[in-house]
């Protein structure tokens, strides 16, 4: 019998996995992939000290670009740059003791590399694998059905960890709640692509004419290239994410700087600009990471929240566990308890300031105070500057 299973080996479920595993529980990670971060759904801009919390280090294996800061555009153009290089130039730079502030990282590098250490760590990890079902055991541990290259067979194990982004399905088999509302659905598309200069931020264009319900961004991609992409939601615009993008890069005040520009790829995906689940626990069961809505809900951020999330995961359970306590939904609670306290607070905060702007029916003082609240939000002096 595993003390874990976890679904989906994303950077919340291998940042699970790993430090539980170093803690000392028997883990299996799964992830229905055959190849980790593949599609890429995903800029990938995480901060350094994203990284650090959870004891990451900026491998070049897996690192794309070194940021130092953001520039934030209105819809006409008119910007607030927060550039680390000059307001600490001591610590923030390219020169010998100085660091970045944040990378853009290759997912699909960053997937395999989390899963690897997770597996270094003594967890065992099955990919090509699926759970389509659960069932609790009079024991108290649970035993799931997976399905591993197209063969059926069933793992027990005390707790079933939920990393399963988005679209999960581990919270669904137990009855949970995690419909997302399509009004909190940020759909994203965007174009990888050469010959768009960058300079080592991450720019980001706000107003309803170019993204509504959302924003777009120009991040540096490294070895010259970039990706250019907005989010919308759907419940503001007749038009897709597609048709915004291309009026985006044909119409905004940045349509000189990417004439010449080429796509090399294409992504997208859904993030969720949503309330964090108002119950991330069952009996048996806990979810973590986009699964659980551990999203920045102004930046749609992700990453750096699924990492976290892992780790508080991580320890909750190995506590819990070490003090031989069963894994009731009444003992769960406790995981959520603590994730509010050290991160989930200030996500309901953010959730409750993005809601008051989006509910503001006049768009033009809708597009001023999001442009403040991003602006704000990147500034040094930011209360959020750590999520
Ligand atoms: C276009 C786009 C751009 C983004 N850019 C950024 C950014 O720049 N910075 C940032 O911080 N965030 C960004 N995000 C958000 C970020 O990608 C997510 O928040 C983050 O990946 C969440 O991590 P996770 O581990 O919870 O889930 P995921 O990364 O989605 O991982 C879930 C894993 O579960 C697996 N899985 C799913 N279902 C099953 C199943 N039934 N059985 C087994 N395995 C399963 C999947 O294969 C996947 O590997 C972006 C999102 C999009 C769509």
């Amino acid at each position: 019998m595993y003390d874990l299973l976890v679904v989906g080996s994303g950077p919340a479920g291998a940042t699970t996995a790993r430090i539980a595993s170093e803690r000392g529980l028997r883990v299996l990670l799964i992830d229905k992939r055959q190849e980790l971060g593949a599609p890429i759904q995903c800029s990938g801009a995480v901060s350094g000290h994203a990284l650090e919390e959870v004891g990451l280090s900026p491998e070049g294996e897996f690192v794309q670009e070194a940021i130092y800061g953001f520039s934030i555009y209105n819809q006409e153009g008119q910007k607030t740059t927060i550039d680390y290089r000059q307001l600490k130039p001591d610590e923030y730079g390219t020169g010998e003791g100085k660091k970045p502030l944040g990378y853009v990282v290759d997912r699909r590098r960053f997937d395999r590399y989390l899963m690897t250490l997770a597996e270094r760590a003594g967890a065992e990890v099955w990919l090509k694998t699926e759970g389509p079902g659960l069932s609790t055991l009079p024991d108290g541990s649970c035993r799931v059905l997976l399905r591993r290259f197209n063969k059926e067979l069933e793992v027990q194990a005390r707790v079933l960890v939920g990393a399963d982004g988005l679209q999960s399905q581990v919270g669904k088999w137990a009855g949970m709640r995690t419909h997302i509302k399509l009004r909190e659905l940020a759909s994203c598309l965007q174009f990888v692509v050469d010959g768009v200069e960058t300079d080592g931020l991450l720019e980001i264009v706000t107003g309803h004419r170019w993204a509504p319900g959302g924003y777009a961004w120009v991040f540096p991609k490294g070895h010259g290239y970039a990706e250019i992409g907005l989010g919308v939601t759907r419940t503001m615009t007749r038009q897709n994410a597609q048709a915004h993008l291309e009026q985006f890069l044909k119409e905004s005040f940045f349509k000189d700087r990417f004439k010449g520009l080429r796509i090399l790829e294409i992504q997208g995906g859904g993030v969720p600009l949503a309330a964090p689940l108002r119950t991330q626990y069952a009996d048996n069961l806990i979810l973590v990471g986009d699964a659980a809505r551990h999203v920045n809900p102004i930046t749609g951020g992700g990453i750096h929240t699924a990492l976290s999330g892992g780790k508080i995961a991580a320890h909750f359970l190995s506590e819990l566990l070490a003090k031989g306590k069963k894994p009731s939904r009444q003992n769960l609670k406790g995981y959520q308890d603590r994730w509010l306290e050290e991160r989930g607070n200030f996500i309901w905060k953010l959730y409750g300031e993005k809601s008051k702007i989006f509910k503001n029916k006049d768009i033009s003082s809708r597009d001023e105070q999001l442009y403040q609240i991003m602006s704000g939000y990147f500034s040094p002096h930011s209360e959020y500057k750590k999520i």
